[in-house]
């Protein structure tokens, strides 16, 4: 098998180097080339001689992400593209600008085998994880496209980061290298639906990113509706892993909560959830859920969206209420690539 040249460290690369028999500081500028000047492929390479493009192109494969398609929101400017893997598979990211700076929100996975009721990501169940090289391309595609620098990334497309936990590693490792894009840590939020085990293995890693859990119930029986790996692991030992991912990286836990009509955007809910995280360092992201056509769950009314608020922010719950960006462009995780998927 090929080397995957993209997601090696500077180090792995060098030895990678040296068994091709060439000079260690080759490593350094095809590192530079690959993730400071975000080559596209060997020939943009323009001070490595072609002897060794041969051999790379021999030995090493140069993962590049093919755009398909971009759309544009009129509303708010925020851009979805879908890129095509070399194995043919699709995977969206997400472009979006804030005041604060431009985000990009990839994915983890093709596909995914969580199966939460309301995703369209995971009504095909799971493809394949993406390599670290795959994650950070849709960055670097976008970062090309838009001609923008990135300053934050989300971990919140398709798939679950924490079950792909070695390449999400490497991911935030080659991110944020200081030779690269070098997005910080505190600049990166990772979400997962809760993957107990692996929650509190990147506590230990005591990284500076912002771990955001998806909720989605106040209780054990709510987020089973919801989320299958709630029976897998009790809403309780959730929390305590929250805490103590807190405990080991004094880094806010997010909170995010999709508000489904009917289903758990009562008072009761409401109260509930300040039951639940109450004492915790956390803030809580109110998300409307965003319909999909394969199930019949609406969105919650804008009275009882702004209700659930009023009543955190009583209890003195840090909240907000997500902005609805590219509500125009296929919103939900996993419509654009569905939609691609059923009309080819
Ligand atoms: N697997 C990870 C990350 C991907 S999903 C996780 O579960 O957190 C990113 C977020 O979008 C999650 O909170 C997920 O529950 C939510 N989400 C997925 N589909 C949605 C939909 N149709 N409407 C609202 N939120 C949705």
């Amino acid at each position: 098998m090929k080397t995957d040249i993209k997601s090696l460290s500077i180090e792995e690369l060098k030895t990678e180097i040296e068994k091709l028999g060439e000079k260690p500081f080759r490593a350094k500028q095809l590192y530079e080339w690959m993730h400071g000047k975000l080559a596209r492929n060997y020939d943009e390479m323009t001070n490595i001689p072609k002897s060794l493009k041969e051999k790379l192109a021999e030995h090493c494969d140069y993962t590049s992400l093919k755009e398909i398609t971009v759309q544009t929101s009129k509303i708010d400017g925020t851009k979805k593209y879908l890129f095509e893997l070399s194995d043919g598979n699709l995977v969206e990211s997400v472009w979006m600008k804030y005041h604060h700076g431009n985000s990009v929100c990839i994915s983890s996975q093709v596909g995914c085998r969580m199966g939460c009721r309301f995703c369209a990501s995971t009504l095909d169940g799971l493809e394949r994880s993406l390599t670290p090289s795959e994650m950070l391309d849709q960055i670097y595609a976008i970062a090309r496209s838009t001609g923008e620098r990135v300053s934050n990334v989300v971990v919140m497309g398709t798939g679950e980061p924490l079950d792909n936990y070695d390449n999400l590693l490497k991911f935030i490792q080659l991110i944020t290298d200081e030779n690269g894009l070098h997005i910080s840590q505190r600049n990166i939020t990772v979400s997962t639906c809760g993957i107990v085990e692996n929650m509190k293995r990147l506590a230990d890693e005591k990284l500076q990113i912002t771990l955001a859990l998806s909720l989605h119930g106040s209780t054990q029986e709510k987020r089973q509706e919801l989320m299958p790996i709630a029976g897998k692991y009790h809403i309780s030992e959730v929390i305590d892993a929250c805490r103590y991912y807190f405990e080991q990286t004094g880094r806010r836990i997010t909170f995010e909560y999709s508000l489904v009509g009917g289903v758990n955007d009562t008072n009761e809910d409401a109260e509930n959830l300040c039951r639940l995280v109450g004492g915790l360092n956390c803030h809580i992201n109110l998300i409307p859920v965003n319909p999909i056509k394969e199930r019949d769950y609406i969105e919650s009314e804008r009275r009882d969206i702004l209700n659930f608020q009023n009543k955190l922010e009583k209890r003195h719950i840090n909240v907000t209420i997500r902005r609805e960006m590219g509500r125009d462009i296929d919103g939900a995780c996993g419509q654009l690539r569905r939609r691609h998927e059923a009309a080819v």
